[in-house]
């Protein structure tokens, strides 16, 4: 299976939305992640716990990111959900990286393609590669690119236009919350979104 829902996506696909996700390994394919890989969430607890059935489907989601027909497969698994969607009068949304970095370039261009490519369904994006991200024009609006701390560019964070992700042990009460319903950062335009701990 490409795309799978957690608990938090099953949870936050509310409100006429339905949300799948695409995962691969942390870490591995995360170049630019700093402190965030000693508290690393796919690190721990059910992921853990389900160690095995997790890496092969990273393996194999790596793998086909890399075949050259791998982003029509994956277009044609996104064309299915949509349909699907569509069918229950909801709205697709797909987070690219349940786990897992934009880990080069090329391999983030192809989801800007792909995202292009289907005008109608939103695609979001944690990512600490948004150094590497911010030197591609035209990122289309359907594709919400979330700036995430803990990575090895936090100091270039204050100019970043877009949302950005905060880890933190308590809610400030200052910014969104977005621990429990990923639609908040999945539709956040700015601001710092707040996802406690775990
Ligand atoms: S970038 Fe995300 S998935 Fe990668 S190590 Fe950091 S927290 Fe984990």
């Amino acid at each position: 299976m490409i795309f799978t829902q957690n608990t938090k996506l099953k949870a936050s696909s509310t409100n006429g939305w339905t949300i799948f996700g695409f995962g691969l390994e942390p870490v591995r394919t995360c170049p630019f992640a700093g402190s965030c890989r000693r508290i690393c969430y796919a690190r721990k607890g059910l992921y853990r716990t389900h160690l095995k059935a997790c890496k092969a489907r990273w393996d194999s989601n790596l793998a086909l990111t890399k075949r050259p027909e791998g982003f029509t497969i994956i277009g044609d698994e996104i064309s299915r959900l949509e349909r699907n969607a569509i069918r229950r009068s909801k709205r697709l949304a797909i987070r690219i990286h349940t786990e897992g970095d934009f880990y080069d370039i090329s391999y983030a261009c192809s989801w800007i393609e792909t995202a292009r490519r289907f005008p109608n369904v939103l695609f979001y994006a944690y990512t600490k590669s948004h150094k590497m991200l911010s030197s591609i024009h035209h990122i289309p609006a359907n594709l919400n690119i979330i700036a995430s701390e803990g990575g090895k560019h936090d100091a270039l964070l204050s100019s970043w236009s877009g949302p950005v992700a905060r880890v933190v042990d308590e809610y400030s009460g200052f910014n969104l919350q977005g621990s429990d319903d990923d639609k908040v950062a999945m539709l956040a335009k700015s601001g710092v979104v707040e996802i406690i701990k775990h």
